[in-house]
């Protein structure tokens, strides 16, 4: 058996690394763009076969999907959430978790508002359900109250798409011009069509419904 010395396979190691980065350039075939990093490379790739890019890409959700479906159901259960949970019960201070009893008259409503219904238990479980602050209700009817629902989804929605004109009004207006922009997304990712840009001047209802509620 031969023993090689750290200091000489470090060197093997280095010159190894050295001669094979510099000529293996990473070449994107569909966008000309190259990468050193093999993982670099990988994720670049990765993009190009995922062509449905999230509606609020402009406002910082950068996810990318496959599937057309799984898009549209990114978009109704993130951004669009038309189920949310608004806590209304009163707040106490870390400071009286400790107490036997509050002396406190009155607590500021909390406030806080969830997307999703396991979170909104937690929270009430953790915020609201205090020793020192005995709770008479069971925990489903907190639920219950804090539950608001959004029933009018949008109902007049442009394509975001520069040259084209148009417009969804109605009741199907949101699904209509998810399945439109959908083929947008999917002929630009063909390079037949420019790259969709969300969020843009024509599409200025979508994102001011959206924001109507902070989640
Ligand atoms: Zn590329
Ligand atoms: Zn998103
Ligand atoms: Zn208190
Ligand atoms: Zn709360
Ligand atoms: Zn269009």
């Amino acid at each position: 058996h031969q023993t090689v010395d750290p200091a000489t396979a470090e060197r093997a190691a280095k010159s190894l690394s050295t001669s094979s980065a510099s000529p293996l350039e990473l070449k994107c075939s569909q966008c000309g763009i190259t990468y050193r990093k093999q993982s670099a490379f990988d994720k670049h790739v990765e993009n190009h076969t995922r062509p449905f890019i999230c509606v609020f890409h402009y406002a910082g959700c950068n996810r990318t999907f496959s599937k057309k479906n799984e898009w549209k159901r990114h978009v109704l259960r993130q951004h669009i959430c038309l189920e949310y949970y608004h806590c209304e019960l009163p707040q106490y201070a870390a400071a009286t978790q400790s107490a036997t009893t509050c002396q406190v008259k009155s607590h500021p409503a909390c406030g806080k508002t969830f997307r999703r219904k396991d979170l909104h238990r937690e929270h009430v479980r953790r915020m609201h359900l205090l020793e020192s602050h005995q709770e008479p209700q069971p925990i489903a009817k907190m639920q219950k109250q804090a539950l608001r629902k959004r029933f009018q989804l949008p109902r007049k929605l442009a394509c975001p798409v520069e040259l084209c004109n148009f417009i969804f009004d109605g009741d199907k207006a949101l699904d209509e011009w998810m399945e439109h922009a959908a083929r947008h997304l999917r002929a630009a990712h063909d390079e037949l069509e420019p790259k969709v840009e969300f969020g843009g001047s024509k599409d200025s209802c979508l994102a001011k419904w959206a924001e109507s509620v902070k989640v």
